[in-house]
């Protein structure tokens, strides 16, 4: 196939041992799998390379008995940048890329269940202590555990009572615990916005379609809780009728994304190429670290949806700062501490 062999004469084994790889598994891929395959496009960085190598085997001509389905998921707190960078995909590569809108859309996701915090993971725990009317109290695990007997996971959480260095207890996350306790939140936490925004939305399309693979733009380099989900770049499905999941960038470094982006002239959307960005998703979202740089760039870009999001997230960005601020005194005060001792 000529398209393949252009692929591997532009990426060599020896050179890129990644990509050459990773289009050796996304042929064999839509060779045997892509009866109905559904392939999600966020509007961001891997998913625009994920995109191009697929558009690179030229579909239409190598695999013609397979259907292709491109879809975007609309939190309903998106860029308008975003919508924009799926147009010029669209007609950049002649495709149709499939709108879906949320099942339950972010605010009102977040109106239901409470707002995310911290990470994905977090926001679970807190929520399910939350669900059972925990007080916050600093005790040892088994006194919490005859207190609070059905919360079991979140409380091994609280108490770091998964396992000395484990990364899942909340010591993790320096000094969220003593800061909890001194402030516990007064609002619901969840992340359940995630799984009505996306996730519902993306398995029931699944099930319309029947879909015999499902292919998405993870790096395992990203790291968080997306990527370190996965042990390799494809999950077997589960039960029958589920479809495999194929991660064609899986093993994909960042060089080789920067080296496949210069090589193959993928542009990304505004967000990255003049905003600086460093990836997307919904809007302002409070998960990670970033998110007082992006309301800074969506006021300028979107100041309608600066509002909206501090509108929808407020208690969150207000709990992280305080947060953040309560650290930042925590190790200044150290400091103080360590240089009285010295003198
Ligand atoms: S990325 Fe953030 S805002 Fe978007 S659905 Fe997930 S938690 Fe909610």
């Amino acid at each position: 196939m000529e398209e393949l062999e252009r692929m591997f004469e532009l990426f060599p084994e020896k050179e890129y041992p990644n990509i050459n790889s990773a289009f050796r598994k996304l042929h064999a891929n839509l060779m045997f799998r892509s009866e109905r395959a559904m392939v999600s496009i966020s509007g961001g960085a891997d998913s625009d390379v994920m995109l191009d190598m697929i558009q690179a085997l030229n579909p239409a001509k190598n695999y013609p008995f397979a259907e292709i389905h491109f879809v975007w998921f609309d939190t309903g707190i998106e860029y308008t940048a975003t919508k924009q960078h799926l147009k010029d995909l669209e007609e950049k590569y002649g495709i149709t890329i499939e709108r879906k809108r949320a099942k339950t859309p972010v605010p009102l996701g977040c109106k239901t269940w409470g707002q995310p915090f911290i990470s994905k993971q977090i926001s679970q725990y807190i929520s399910r202590l939350q669900a059972h009317g925990f007080q916050w109290e600093d005790e040892p695990f088994e006194v919490l555990y005859d207190r609070y007997p059905n919360c079991k996971a979140a409380l091994r959480w609280w108490c770091n009572a998964f396992g000395v260095g484990s990364m899942v207890n909340i010591e993790r996350c320096r000094l969220l615990k003593e800061f909890m306790v001194e402030n516990p939140p007064q609002f619901p936490i969840s992340d359940g916005c995630c799984k009505g925004a996306k996730k519902d939305v993306a398995n029931d399309y699944m099930k319309e379609l029947k879909a015999t693979i499902n292919m998405v733009g993870i790096r395992k380099a990203e790291g968080g809780a997306r990527a370190t989900a996965y042990n390799s770049c494809f999950s077997e499905p589960s039960k029958k009728g589920e479809a495999a999941k194929f991660r064609p960038l899986f093993y994909f470094t960042d060089q080789d994304k920067e080296f496949y982006c210069q090589r193959r002239g993928v542009v990304h959307s505004d967000l990255y190429e003049k905003y600086g960005f460093k990836r997307t998703g919904c809007a302002c979202c409070p998960f990670g670290s970033r998110f007082e740089q992006e309301l800074q760039a969506a006021e300028q870009l979107d100041s309608g949806l600066a509002a909206a999001a501090k509108n929808i997230f407020g208690a969150a960005y207000e709990y992280t700062r305080a947060y953040r601020e309560f650290k930042a005194k925590r190790e200044a005060e150290r400091k103080a501490q360590g240089q009285t001792s010295l003198f």
